[in-house]
């Protein structure tokens, strides 16, 4: 989590979800508007054997471990864990999944954190993911989640989390136990999908928005009553 933070952009404005620029030269940087040198090459590989082939200057590129990603790839690898080492949580290139459920989850920790522990009955134990995990659907297809187990002694009791599913990876789902319960695209993504840009008062408060918007469906969930 603290690499993540550290790789905010100097405004901590964007997400590294698309930091992959669109087509640029090889010979510069291609985050928009640095002209430094791109010596740096991301070494991301796709579960498919598809490389990023993205090139960045030094600060705007990330080390993880001995290997450099750019900034998507490096919160993606963070986000996996020991599993980005499984070819098969790895997303594809241009997918932003497990780093946009990371980024979700770390920028908007102590909303939604507070919201896990609002409604917590006697006797139960919130469990954090610590990393981004891989499931499959029936159908095959995978998403990437990140959030809270609820547990007391008799075992584990409610599950809430972020989930972003291989069909689309600009839409974020809030699920509880297996249901879905708040679906939405945030605000940042949105923005820069219409070429727009917002000063940084304003994204910040839509941010915010955006996390007490996914906050109140997890403190509706949670006091829910709920089945043993
Ligand atoms: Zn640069
Ligand atoms: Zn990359």
């Amino acid at each position: 989590m603290a690499l993540a933070e550290t790789m905010l952009p100097s405004g901590g404005a964007q997400d590294p979800g698309d930091a992959a620029a669109p087509s640029r030269s090889t010979a510069t940087c291609w985050e928009g508007g640095c002209s430094a040198p791109g010596f740096v090459r991301c070494d991301y590989v796709d579960g498919e054997g598809q490389p990023c082939r993205t090139r960045w200057c030094a600060g705007h590129s990330a080390a993880v471990g001995e290997r450099r990603y750019c900034r998507r790839h490096a919160t993606t690898v963070v986000a996996l864990g020991a599993k980005a080492g499984d070819p098969r949580a790895l997303p594809a290139v241009g997918h932003r999944g497990a780093s946009l459920v990371s980024w979700v989850f770390t920028e908007g920790h102590a909303a939604l954190s507070a919201a896990v522990g609002a409604n917590l009955r006697a006797g139960e134990v919130v469990f954090e993911d610590r990393a981004v995990n891989v499931s499959r659907t029936p159908e095959g297809s995978r998403r990437w989640e990140q959030g809270w187990r609820i547990g007391d002694r008799t075992g584990l009791v409610r599950k809430v989390a972020l989930r972003v599913d291989e069909c689309d990876d600009a839409m974020l789902s809030l699920v509880h136990g297996d249901r879905v319960v708040a679906r939405g695209v945030p605000p940042w993504i949105t923005r820069r999908r219409r070429g727009e840009s917002a000063p940084g008062a304003t994204d910040a408060s839509d941010r915010q928005r955006f996390y007490a918007f996914l906050a109140g469906f997890v403190r509706e969930a949670l006091s829910e009553p709920h089945e043993r």
